[in-house]
């Protein structure tokens, strides 16, 4: 999964940017509203953490115009301590969910799991499929209840896939999906995570459909 970061104060983006690596997400970040719209309407993320107060384009704008050119992203943003107005703003300009500032990161990585979730129409944070668990809120992995150790992009590969579990999901989707923008992307390489996913998983979780890509569930027709 994939998220964009858009905030001007750099301590508070880097702190982000390195909570949200920790936590699983390929990230990609922006320090002013012109630079976060731009990658907000290019890039393919998965969700958009949106400062309110931007040089350039302040982020109630970025937000409208990501909105009416048809982004569905889920946007969760952060506003001023007190600034109920600003929240009402938000939300009635496309955004998701909020957090006023100062705010705990493991509330941010809660809400951000959440909005994920919805997205992509998941109730629980602990997704099951086809004998495999995956707990979103450790990123912790087990097959038929034992504990398996991913790297972080085969985690990314097996979160997307679980994340769209009987769905086919291409290589160059996976790709969008778990490299930041700056990242070196070799489509070659999902390859290599499948096969290492199903060394540690099993043959049969994730399947191969010819010419389509990948897809997590039993074999059908
Ligand atoms: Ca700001």
């Amino acid at each position: 999964m994939r998220v964009l970061v858009i905030e001007d104060d750099a301590r508070l983006r880097e702190q982000l940017v390195s909570s949200l690596e920790q936590g699983g997400y390929a990230v990609d970040a922006a320090q002013d509203g012109e630079t976060g719209h731009f990658l907000g309407e290019t890039e393919t993320v998965d969700a958009i953490i949106l400062d309110l107060g931007l040089p350039q384009l302040d982020g109630l704008s970025l937000l409208r115009k990501l909105r009416a050119s048809g982004s569905r992203t889920p946007v969760l943003i952060l506003t001023a301590r007190d600034a109920w107005h600003e929240k009402v703003e938000g939300i009635d300009a496309g955004a998701d969910d909020y957090l006023a500032k100062p705010f705990n990161m493991e509330e941010l990585l809660a809400r951000l799991r959440a909005l994920i979730r919805r997205a992509t129409g998941h109730a629980s944070a602990v997704l099951e499929h086809a004998g495999v668990t995956l707990d979103t809120r450790t990123a912790r992995v087990s097959i038929n209840g034992n504990p398996v150790k991913l790297t972080a992009h085969e985690y990314r590969v097996l979160l997307y896939l679980m994340h769209h579990a009987g769905v086919v999901v291409s290589r160059s989707e996976l790709v969008e999906h778990i490299y930041a923008q700056d990242f070196d992307r070799d489509s070659n390489t999902i390859e290599v995570f499948v096969r290492r996913l199903r060394s540690k998983l099993g043959q049969d979780v994730i399947h191969t459909e010819r010419g389509l890509g990948y897809r997590l569930g039993p074999a059908c027709g």
